[in-house]
Formats: structure tokens, C-alpha cells, sequence
């Protein structure tokens, strides 16, 4: 059942990183971008009196280049999940590893810039600042976790060493305050992460039980053939485009001869084992795009877009003999079957499903009266 079967291009078994996560991330980037921005402003708002300006716009010129990366490599993800292509997915996670060291390093260096140009007590603005860059970050960042782990160790661990190298005793409450911090952050940030895997689990979750459902609604449970209903809706969709379009269109009625026989014979069982067979031995004989469906016990139809009468008739014959030279095994009995077929085409007179349902119902009924076992059309 091809429409059935139906799978996402993008395989997500194959990422490092679930593509709901990177979407995510590509989402936060540009308020990421505009943050980055402001906080940088308002540093250079404070330091300027200190810091030389030539410096001072060496780093945010640094801290500009970093976040037009940043966006740009977002803009790459969306492309490339888009695409699929995983190898440009994984190159591109790559670059956001890279991009986030070269942001943590501007912002180390903003700290080496305080501790070396600004007097005491500014390195505790720098440190404050720092703070408030990896917590932010923990939202923004933690959908690629290695990629936060490592920005927030290479901007956490120098202000720890600026607060020893000063040594005073505000300065090691304030190492004992990141200490306590550092687990908690991360504790912080995990949970985030695993919060956002939980709810992008459950909703895959639901998405395959809703395409389960779907398709459970719409075929017959015992041939995996679509249903009856399903039949007409899909053909009447198919036929409004073909009138449209001045297509053609055909439709083919089946029956099996003397069925009852078989049950009366080989027993209920041996009868549905034939039905499950018949059905992939049509299928098999039949394009893609044709619908099979099982309309009622031991009936089917199949609607053949883009096929003419005669196009249709070669189909139906080669279904006719494939089923007539099939031996079907059940148990220890070696079954034959044969169908009889009726066909009918969209037409002036044959406009809708129902129509060409009744037209070649009609054919069928006379394939059936002059010895079954024979195309009608
Ligand atoms: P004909 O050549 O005129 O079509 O003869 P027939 O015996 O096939 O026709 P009839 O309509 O009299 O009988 C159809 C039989 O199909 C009746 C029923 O026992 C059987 N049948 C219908 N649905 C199922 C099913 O799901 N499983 C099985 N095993 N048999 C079914
Ligand atoms: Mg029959
Ligand atoms: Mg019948």
C-alpha cells in the first residue's frame, strides 16, 4: 500500500541531535543575536572610560562577526533539515560548536579587558555579567547541550580565576556563590532540555498514533486493501481533477467465482487466506498510483486514473490470468481461483464515482452470466 506507507524524508534515528531541537534553536538565534547585542552595548556603555576605543571595538566588532555566524548558521540548519541532507546537518552542528567557543572567548576577553584596564570593584560587573550571559544562554543553547556545556565552562572558569587572582574575601564569596551555581545551572539546563525531548517525544508520539488512526480508517482490515469509503472519496477527488483536466479515467469491478464454494469446501479460514493473497497478487499487478480498495466480502475495485478503457482491459486481463494460473496453499490444499471482471470509463455518460461503480457492476454481471472467468467491458 504505497499511500500507506508514508515516511518522512528526514529519518531521525540518523541525528545527533532531534531536528525539533535544532528548529527550536534556529527559533531562539535571533533573539539570541539581539541580546548579544544589547548586553554588549551596555558593557561598552560602562567601560569605555576605561578600556582604550580602539580595543573596545576590536572586541565588539569580535562580538558582531560571532553573532552574524550565529545567524547565519542557524539560517544553514533550516536549509539543510529542509533538504535533508544530513551530512550538511552534522557539518553545520560542527560550526555551532565552533561559533559558541569563538562567543565564549569574546566574552572571556571582555573580562581580561576589565581585569586589565577597569579598577576594582568593576571585575564584580564583569562577573555579574558573565552570570547573567550563561543563564540566558541555558534557554537558547541547551537544544545542543555539548554546545552549551562547553560555552558555559569557557566563560565560567576565568571569572573563577579572576575572583582567586584578586583574593579578597567578597571575591571568594563570590567563587563559593559560582560553585554553588555551576551545579545548579547545569541541573537548570539539563532539565530544559530534557523537558523540551519530552514533550517533542510525546508529540511524535501522537503524530504516528494519528497516522496509525488514519490509516486504520481507511483500509480493510483483513486485505490491507483500502475501504469501501475511502474508495469513493479518493475517486471522486481523482475524477473532479481528470474532468477537469480532460483525463481519462477507469474503473474496474472483480469478483471471485463460486467463492462460496470455497468455503463451503475448505472451510471460513481457507477463504481469507485466498482474499489476503488475491488482494497482493492484484496489487502487485497494478501501478502506484491505481486504488485498490475491497468493497464488499469477496469484491474489489480499482479505480485507474490516467487510463483509457482499453488501457484498462490489459490490466484486467493480466489480473484475470495472473489469478487463474495462481495456486493458492492453504494448509495441505492446493486452491484455485478464478474473477470475473467488469470495466467502465469516465464519460459523458459515466461523470461521477457512482456511476462508473454501476456501469461496471453492470459488466460484471454479465461476465458473471455468460460463464464467469472473462473481462466485461
Ligand atoms: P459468484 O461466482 O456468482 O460470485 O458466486 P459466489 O459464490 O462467489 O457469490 P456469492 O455472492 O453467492 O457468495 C460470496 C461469498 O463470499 C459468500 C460468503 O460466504 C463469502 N464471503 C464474503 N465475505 C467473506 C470473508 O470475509 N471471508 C470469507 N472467507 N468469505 C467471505
Ligand atoms: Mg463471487
Ligand atoms: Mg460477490
Amino acid at each position: 500500500m504505497p499511500a500507506m506507507t508514508r515516511k518522512s524524508s528526514i529519518d531521525e534515528e540518523t541525528y545527533d541531535v532531534h531536528p525539533k531541537l535544532i528548529e527550536d534553536l534556529v527559533n531562539q538565534t535571533p533573539r539570541v543575536a539581539i541580546a548579544t547585542i544589547l548586553v554588549s552595548i551596555i558593557f561598552i556603555g560602562i567601560f569605555h572610560q576605561f578600556v582604550p576605543p580602539l580595543i573596545l571595538g576590536l572586541w565588539f566588532t569580535l562580538q558582531i562577526l560571532a553573532t552574524a555566524f550565529r545567524l547565519r548558521n542557524a539560517r544553514n540548519f533550516t536549509r539543510f533539515l529542509k533538504e535533508g541532507s544530513h551530512g550538511d546537518l552534522r557539518k553545520n552542528e560542527k560550526f555551532f560548536l565552533l561559533f559558541s567557543i569563538i562567543q565564549s572567548i569574546s566574552w572571556v576577553i571582555s573580562a581580561a579587558l576589565v581585569v586589565t584596564y577597569a579598577p576594582q570593584p568593576y571585575e564584580m560587573i564583569s562577573l555579574v555579567i558573565a552570570i547573567g550571559v550563561v543563564n540566558a544562554a541555558a534557554l537558547s543553547m541547551s537544544s545542543i547541550y555539548k554546545g552549551y556545556m562547553i560555552f558555559f565552562f569557557l566563560i565560567i572558569i576565568p571569572q573563577m580565576a579572576i575572583m582567586l587572582h584578586y583574593g579578597e574575601r567578597h571575591h571568594i564569596g563570590s567563587l563559593m556563590v559560582i560553585l554553588i551555581a555551576i551545579p545548579a545551572t547545569i541541573i537548570l539546563s539539563r532539565a530544559i532540555h530534557e523537558s523540551r525531548m519530552e514533550i517533542i517525544t510525546a508529540h511524535d508520539e501522537l503524530e504516528d498514533s494519528v497516522k496509525k488512526l488514519y490509516e486504520l480508517s481507511i483500509s480493510d482490515n483483513l486485505t490491507n486493501a483500502y475501504n469501501r469509503r475511502y474508495f469513493f472519496e479518493a475517486s471522486e477527488n481523482l475524477i473532479a481533477i481528470a474532468t477537469r483536466e480532460q483525463n481519462q479515467a477507469s474503473l474496474i469491478m472483480l469478483d471471485i467465482d463460486h467463492f462460496k464454494r470455497i468455503n463451503d469446501t475448505y472451510g471460513h479460514q481457507a477463504g481469507d487466506f485466498i482474499l489476503i493473497n488475491l488482494a497482493r497478487e492484484i496489487r502487485n499487478a497494478l501501478r502506484d498510483s491505481d486504488i485498490l480498495a475491497r468493497i464488499g466480502g469477496e469484491e474489489f475495485s480499482i479505480f485507474l486514473n490516467h487510463t483509457s478503457l482499453q488501457g484498462a482491459r490489459v490490466v484486467a486481463e493480466k489480473i484475470r490470468s495472473v489469478i487463474e494460473n495462481k495456486t493458492f496453499e492453504y494448509e495441505s490444499n492446493r486452491i484455485q481461483v478464478t474473477v470475473s471482471i467488469g470495466i467502465s470509463e469516465l464519460n459523458s455518460r459515466n461523470t461521477t464515482a457512482d456511476h462508473l461503480y454501476k456501469e461496471s457492476d453492470r459488466k460484471l454481471y454479465a461476465a458473471k452470466a455468460s460463464g464467469r472467468n472473462r473481462v466485461i467491458l
